[in-house]
């Protein structure tokens, strides 16, 4: 076995007995990275120098005694999330050069438990997306088949783990873009509760959706990593003050005593069949693991794809007024006065996606609309919160797919905004409630992986660990690899 094939537990065992070092397992991965990023083009940036010197500090400590959650590990950071020193461009060209001079507080957590940072990988331009194709730069590809997106929009972070290109990574969900990629590629991705995970130094896209959370190779990785980067944060005001638990001792292999829902509404029509199949034996695993399987009903969860449009444009409208070329990235120097300067570098520097959002956003929030759409979402949003904690009232968990079909080929919905909104279709109700989630794989349609949803109530994160872990470890989809 390669040292870039181990997942982060198996990484920290070598490392803690002393059989490899982190600069060898960092040059191992550095160079996996060279050989693979011409096929799958997951990252934006590629840290090499940084990432070498923070190994040779963790090798430092570790010799000195020290031993961090994460001391040695190799992962890679969504580019939406600020790393110090290392270019942060959400993926657009509007940011092009920008280089933070902070970190974001999830950057210092990780680094503080030992993290190297490998790089930046590749989003959707701000996130907003499903297949990384609206990225300003290029298209990450799906390890799987080179042909087909790695989903989005933390396309990059999935396509890098499933890879072997880092042991794990940081995403950003606002609306499914760690589970939809996750499920997309094969691979493990978790959603915490808002407010679990601090945003500060996220860039935002939508703030009252917007959630960082894993992307692991199996699902004790995500615990680990979510360990480290959960927890309140003063900088973050929607940052909850609560206590975080153990989330490796979440991690039983048996379902007694476990209820978990069904909702109908995520069936049938619009799910494809084999995925449905998928989801139907994973179910009958858990009931082997001794869980009580029930049915349970979200009825309002048709309204959650115009009610997260019009509140996702709406904040986006509000939080991507600040890019005027003038503070952060690219500047027109071409402009002769100020308006002029800002009109050239927002009309250059934004890609169509982000535009038409933009539009539809400001639209939503103007006088004389704002009720009819904006204020009429909210309340619909609480409707759909409801019905989440009326389900939670019967069950621990519910278990829904993560995507309607499995990787789709690459500009086979650019051109049609509403095919690849409904992507989302299953991922998106959850960020309206802010509850949590988490991505697995359970089987395969024609070589392409299926993905498993498993959705918990509020900062239950320990329960979907629980249910994620020991349907995988009943089962053997995680181990499967693509040949690349
Ligand atoms: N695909 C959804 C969108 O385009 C969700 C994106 C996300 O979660 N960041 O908005």
């Amino acid at each position: 076995m390669e040292l870039y094939e181990l997942s982060i537990h198996e990484a920290l065992e070598g490392l803690r007995s002393r059989q490899f070092s982190s600069v060898k397992l960092t040059q191992a991965v550095l160079e996996r990275i060279a050989q693979i990023e011409p096929k799958t083009q997951a990252y934006l940036c590629v840290a090499q120098e940084q990432a070498l010197s923070s190994a040779e500090e963790a090798d430092r400590r570790r010799a000195a005694g020290a031993d961090a959650t994460l001391l040695g590990i190799p992962l890679a950071i969504k580019d939406i999330i600020c790393t110090e020193g290392i270019p942060t461009t959400c993926g657009s060209r509007i940011l092009q050069g920008f280089v933070p001079p902070y970190d974001a507080t999830v950057i210092r957590k990780l680094r503080q438990a030992g993290a190297v940072i490998l790089g930046k990988t590749n989003t959707d331009e701000f996130a907003m997306g499903s297949s990384t194709e609206n990225s300003g730069y290029f298209t990450s590809h799906n390890p799987w088949d080179l042909e087909r997106v790695p989903g989005g929009s933390s396309g990059g972070s999935a396509a890098a783990v499933c890879a072997n290109e880092c042991l794990g990574a940081l995403g950003s969900d606002t609306g499914g873009s760690i589970r939809q990629p996750a499920s997309l590629c094969g691979i493990a991705g978790l959603k915490p509760t808002y407010g679990r995970v601090s945003r500060y130094g996220v860039v935002a896209y939508a703030s009252s959706l917007d959630q960082v959370g894993t992307l692991g190779k199996d699902v004790r990785d995500n615990a680990l990593l979510l360990q480290v980067i959960a927890g309140h944060d003063p900088e973050d005001s929607t940052s909850a003050d609560k206590a975080v638990p153990d989330y490796q001792a979440s991690l039983l292999p048996d379902l007694k005593g476990i209820t978990l829902g069904v909702p109908h509404e995520f069936f049938g029509e619009g799910i494809q069949t084999e995925v449905e199949q998928s989801i139907r034996q994973a179910l009958d695993v858990m009931r082997s693991l001794g869980a009580c399987i029930i049915e349970v009903s979200l009825p309002h969860t048709r309204y959650s794809l115009p009610v997260y449009y019009l509140i996702s444009t709406a904040e986006a409208s509000a939080n991507l007024a600040r890019y005027d070329g003038i503070r952060y990235g690219a500047t027109d120097e071409q402009a002769r006065e100020i308006w002029e300067a800002y009109r050239r570098t927002r009309e250059e520097g934004f890609g169509a996606e982000v535009k038409r959002r933009i539009m539809l956003g400001t639209y939503a929030l103007s006088a004389g609309y704002y009720d009819a759409y904006y204020l009429k979402a909210q309340k619909a949003r609480t409707l759909i919160k409801q019905d989440y904690d009326r389900a939670f009232q019967e069950c621990q968990a519910l278990i829904t797919p993560t995507t309607p079909t499995p990787a789709f080929r690459i500009g086979e919905k650019v051109n049609d905004p509403l095919a690849m909104y409904m992507e989302d279709i299953c991922t998106l109700s959850l960020n309206l409630s802010g509850n949590c989630g988490i991505s697995i794989p359970c089987g395969f349609v024609n070589g392409l992986p299926v993905g498993l949803q498993i959705l918990g109530n509020a900062f239950d994160e320990v329960t979907i660990l629980h249910v994620a872990h020991a349907y995988e470890q009943a089962t053997a989809w995680h181990l499967q690899k693509p040949a690349l």
